[in-house]
């Protein structure tokens, strides 16, 4: 079966799938954002097994159990904070995706969502997040594995429109021909 892409525009705290991706801060111990969101959502046993795991560096990544999410687990990723583009940020975004794929699939999971992680408080610019997390994901899937589905589950409709503009053959102008190695669905 050949892996699809999904965007959603929706809270990721309401998604039934195997793994909900959190923008997570090193220390694992919850924030804003969407971190806040999650751990509200997943209840005080989340944050309890955050603190056996001794936090996370930038652009790794960390599994727990999903608790009162319909999500069965949640991957806690840290995305680099926005210093200006020559500190690596692009390097550890994309090590964000690729790591917490990475955990997906050697876990055996088929379903994973990722919020636009980096693009909130820690201020990396939208269009770039976009296209970094778009290559990091479709390079992954290039190579089989247990993951089937993935949802950019944006919380703005103008990050969901700016995911289906890549995703969107219309939009491929953007892409090099010979790059849509699997198969596209936008679905709005
Ligand atoms: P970071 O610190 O990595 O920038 P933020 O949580 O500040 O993380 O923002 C990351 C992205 O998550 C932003 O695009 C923000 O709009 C989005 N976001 C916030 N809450 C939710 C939610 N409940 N579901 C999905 N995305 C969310």
């Amino acid at each position: 079966m050949t892996p699809t892409l999904q965007t959603l525009q929706a809270d990721i705290t309401q998604l039934d799938v195997d793994a909900i991706v959190n923008a997570a801060n090193t220390s694992l111990m919850g924030g804003g954002g969407v971190d806040g969101a999650i751990h509200r959502a997943a209840g005080h046993e989340l944050v309890a097994e955050c603190m056996t795991l001794n936090g996370c560096r930038t652009g790794e990544a960390k599994i727990t159990q999903g608790y009162r999410l319909k999500a069965r687990h949640v991957i806690h990723t840290v995305g680099p904070v926005w210093h200006g583009g020559g500190n690596g940020e692009p390097e550890l975004l994309r090590a964000c995706y690729q790591n917490s794929l990475a955990l997906a699939a050697e876990h055996g999971l088929q379903s994973i969502a990722f919020p636009c992680i980096s693009t909130g408080v820690y201020r990396f610019p939208a269009d770039q997040a976009a296209e970094i997390a778009l290559e990091a994901v479709k390079v992954f899937l290039q190579k089989p594995s247990s993951i089937q589905t993935v949802i950019f589950c944006c919380f703005s409709e103008a990050d969901r429109a700016r995911y289906e503009r890549l995703l969107s053959p219309i939009g491929a102008t953007q892409q090099s021909p010979g790059q849509g190695g699997v198969a596209e669905d936008a679905l709005g």
